[in-house]
C-alpha cells in the first residue's frame, strides 16, 4: 500500500515536472529569454541565470582584492585573514563579515540601482542568482539557518510596491533551501534616505531603527541578513544589533555590492 502510494506520487511529481517544462518550453519559444539587463537574446545556458556574458562579466566586477571582514575593495596588501583593514579596524561591526557581489561602481551601480524597483526584479533575481553562484562557498562557510531582508518601513514600500533586498533574500532562501522571514525583523520609524547623508548621519539617522517582531523565530540561530548595497555600514551594523538584542547567535551580511569606503581622521 506504501509503496503503491509512492509510485503513485512519483507518477504524479514526473507529470507535474513534465508540464512544467513543456510550458517553460513553450514560453521560451513565445518570448525567447533575454538579458534581464541590456535585453539581448540569451544564448546558451551558461546564461541561466538571466543576464549575458558582457553584462555578467561587467556586472560581477569584484576582482579586486577585498577586506575578508568588511568586505571593501582595498588594495591594502596588509589585510590578511582574522584582520580587518583600516576602515573596519575605526568602525567595528557587530556582524561577522559581509559576502558580496560587486564593487558599488559602473554597471553594477546602474544594476543595483534598477533592482530598487518593480520592473527591475527580474534584473534583482538576476542578480541573486550570480552572487550564490559567485559566492555560495562563503555563504554555507558560514552555515546560516535563517535568512533575513533588511526591511523598508511599511510607507516606502506600498509606494515603491517592492523591496530589493526582499527579493534578493527570498531568492537566496529559495535555492539555498533556508528559512526566509521577511517579518522576523521590521523597521519601526521612518528614515531619511541613508545615500543623502554623511558618515555621522547615516550611524544617527539608523539609530534603533529596527525592531524584532518575532523573537523566537531569531533566538539562537545564524542569520544571513541580505542588502542591495553596502556603503559605511550603519544600516546592517543597526539591524544586526536588533537581532543579536534579541537572542540571534551571529550575523553575517550579503550584498549585491560593497561601496568602497574612504578611511576618516
Ligand atoms: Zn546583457
Ligand atoms: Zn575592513
Amino acid at each position: 500500500m506504501v509503496e503503491l502510494s509512492h509510485t503513485l506520487r512519483h507518477f504524479k511529481n514526473s507529470i507535474g515536472n513534465g508540464w512544467l517544462r513543456l510550458r517553460q518550453t513553450g514560453l521560451d519559444l513565445l518570448l525567447p529569454p533575454v538579458c534581464t539587463f541590456c535585453h539581448v537574446d540569451l544564448q546558451d545556458d551558461h546564461e541561466s541565470v538571466g543576464l549575458c556574458h558582457n553584462c555578467r562579466s561587467e556586472i560581477c566586477n569584484l576582482d579586486e582584492s577585498v577586506c575578508l571582514y568588511c568586505g571593501n575593495p582595498t588594495s591594502d596588501a596588509s589585510v590578511k585573514e582574522g584582520s580587518g583593514c583600516p576602515y573596519c579596524l575605526g568602525n567595528p561591526f557587530l556582524f561577522r563579515c559581509i559576502i558580496a557581489l560587486a564593487a558599488y561602481n559602473g554597471k553594477a551601480r546602474t544594476a543595483v540601482l534598477q533592482s530598487k524597483y518593480l520592473d527591475g526584479q527580474p534584473l534583482t533575481m538576476a542578480l541573486a542568482r550570480c552572487l550564490l553562484a559567485a559566492r555560495q562557498n562563503e555563504i554555507d562557510a558560514f552555515l546560516p539557518d535563517l535568512i533575513v531582508p533588511i526591511p523598508m518601513h511599511w510607507t516606502r514600500r506600498l509606494k515603491r510596491g517592492t523591496n530589493g533586498p526582499e527579493t534578493v533574500a527570498h531568492c537566496l532562501a529559495g535555492k539555498l533551501k533556508i528559512p526566509f522571514s521577511r517579518r522576523a525583523l521590521v523597521q519601526r520609524r521612518k528614515t531619511a534616505r541613508q545615500s543623502e547623508l554623511s558618515q555621522n548621519a547615516r550611524q544617527r539617522n539608523m539609530c534603533d531603527a529596527f525592531g524584532i517582531t518575532k523573537e523566537r523565530m531569531v533566538y539562537q540561530k545564524r542569520i544571513l541578513l541580505v542588502d542591495d548595497v553596502l556603503t559605511t555600514g550603519a544600516t546592517c551594523n543597526e539591524a544586526t544589533k536588533s537581532l543579536l538584542a534579541a537572542g540571534a547567535a551571529q550575523v553575517a551580511v550579503a550584498v549585491l555590492a560593497r561601496a568602497a569606503c574612504e578611511v576618516s581622521g
